[in-house]
């Protein structure tokens, strides 16, 4: 991922950047910051960028002519990066106490871009007129003045930074973080076990991974009542209606207890006919009808979308409804396996299962036909592939989807029938269940193989079939 930091004090930028996560994940190439200086683009031969405000006022105001031009090269340098004539723009964001104020969900959409231009005012801000011709977003870091943009740059390009797939060590880190599920983190303590003759909770030491399990989700539920309402009554939305989905149907709405559970969307709505929730970061949309009665009310909660849309339709008899509004260009007919049990599975100590890393593209993509390379890369730059390795030789592999469901299954031809995929699912089954998810994954209805597999663990399969689509809006089409 690449910044660039259009700023009239370049060194700011390059000093926040150069030590820590973000200085070793640019070495690793993970990601670059370029720091480009506006003043070098003015025209005044002064080298002057700034100058009074029309109809008075305090201070000085930086002139449209060098940040037009600053932008022009920064936006054509990336197309050149790019082969050019692509006609693809990275977004432009002016950090200015007047935009949306910045928060963990925008951190996780900005991570997905590939290039981000970041816009720094100084004195007392921009000639409108420049804003209005580059600038595509508008980002507040909070309600107070600060004299530049370049600590809110900074400060945006750490959280973003930290989400891109592989900047952090320990892919578990991000995970478990406040805003993680929506809640703020709890309490934590290091040696020594008294200090100032303050005890470490006992809990903590018990070794008891339940309890302590339970202790820091009490103790992050207390803190975000008392620090945070606003989130903790939307927490207690998505657990109510999370409790409703497990208590209707566990198997079946599995993917939206997860969705809700992570905090990685919204509740567009949740009545007595069903629910819509709207996995943001995903862009996947799921829809429950609990009874066919009613069922078209929950159509008008769908949320407006000028792309094609990702939806799991939890009920056959939804189909019509849904091709009355959307023309559906993909559709797969599914059956949902999930694991209800807590113990963990066993796997073969024959079998080595290791999780991948990026040097396995091509060998996935040369098995799997079904996912782009982009996404296996990102799949394995998040850590969410593994291997079966015999006599150090990759016999299979797994995964799990960007949503959570386990998938991407294949053993080569020449290991077949040798409990590879038994303990290539075990496997994965075991790490999804001690990060205190419930394991699941979607088959295609036909697919006998897998459904024998499933079986064979013990996976609960739902009667019911649910239906992927990829839906346009008719009035797109
Ligand atoms: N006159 C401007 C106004 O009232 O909106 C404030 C100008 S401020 C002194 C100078 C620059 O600092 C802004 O152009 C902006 O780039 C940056 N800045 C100040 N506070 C900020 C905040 N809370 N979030 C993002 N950027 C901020």
């Amino acid at each position: 991922m690449n910044f660039y930091v259009m700023t009239l004090f370049p060194e700011m930028i390059e000093k926040g950047v150069q030590s820590s996560i973000l200085g070793r994940a640019g070495q690793n190439g993970l990601l670059s910051v370029e720091a480009v200086n506006i003043r070098d683009y003015t025209e005044d031969k002064h080298k002057k960028v700034d100058d009074y405000p029309y109809g008075g006022g305090a201070g000085m105001l930086m002139q449209a002519q060098p940040v037009y031009d600053c932008c022009r090269a920064v936006q054509e340098k990336i197309d050149a990066k790019k082969g050019g004539g692509t006609g693809e723009k990275a977004k432009v964001i002016y950090l200015t106490p007047q935009g949306k104020t910045f928060h963990q969900g925008m951190a996780k959409e900005l991570a997905k871009e590939e290039d981000i231009i970041f816009l720094c005012g100084h004195y007392e801000g921009i000639d409108e007129r420049v804003l209005e011709e580059i600038v595509t977003d508008y980002v507040s870091i909070g309600d107070y003045i600060l004299t530049g943009g370049e600590l809110p740059a900074l400060v945006m390009i750490d959280a973003i930074a930290r989400l891109v797939p592989g900047v952090l060590s320990n892919e578990t880190s991000a995970d478990v973080e406040t805003f993680y599920n929506g809640l703020l983190e709890y309490p934590q303590y290091s040696r020594p076990e008294k200090w100032k003759g303050k005890n470490v909770p006992s809990v903590l030491l018990s070794g008891d991974h339940k309890k302590i399990e339970q202790w820091r989700l009490e103790q992050s539920e207390k803190r975000t009542e008392e620090c945070r309402p606003d989130l903790y009554k939307k927490y207690l939305c998505r657990k109510n209606l999370a409790e409703k989905l497990m208590k209707e149907n566990k198997v079946l709405y599995v993917d939206m207890w997860e969705c809700l559970q992570l905090d990685k969307g919204e509740i567009l709505y949740d009545g007595e006919e069903g629910a819509v929730v709207w996995n943001r970061e995903d862009e996947l949309l799921m829809m429950a009808a609990f009874r066919e009665e009613g069922a078209e009310k929950i159509f008008q909660y769908m949320p407006e979308y000028e792309k094609e849309l990702q939806v799991i339709l939890h009920q056959e008899f939804l189909m019509p409804l849904m091709e009355e509004k959307y023309r559906l260009t993909e559709i797969k007919i599914c059956k949902r396996a999930a694991y209800n049990r807590k113990t963990p599975l066993p796997v073969s100590k024959e079998i080595e299962i290791r999780q991948l890393d990026i040097s396995y593209t091509e060998e996935i993509l040369a098995h799997y036909h079904l996912g782009s390379e982009e996404y296996i890369k990102e799949r394995l730059l998040n850590g969410c592939m593994f291997g079966a390795f015999v006599e150090g030789k990759m016999a299979g592999f797994i995964g799990t989807h960007i949503e959570g469901s386990i998938g991407m299954l294949e053993v080569y031809e020449e290991y077949r029938r040798r409990g590879i995929a038994e303990s290539l699912e075990s496997y994965i089954i075991n790490t999804r269940l001690s990060k205190g998810l419930l394991p699941y994954g979607d088959i295609i209805v036909g697919n006998e193989p897998s459904f024998g597999l499933q079986r064979k663990l013990g996976l609960k399969i739902t009667k019911e079939n649910f239906y992927w689509v990829v839906a346009f809006s008719l009035h797109l089409w």
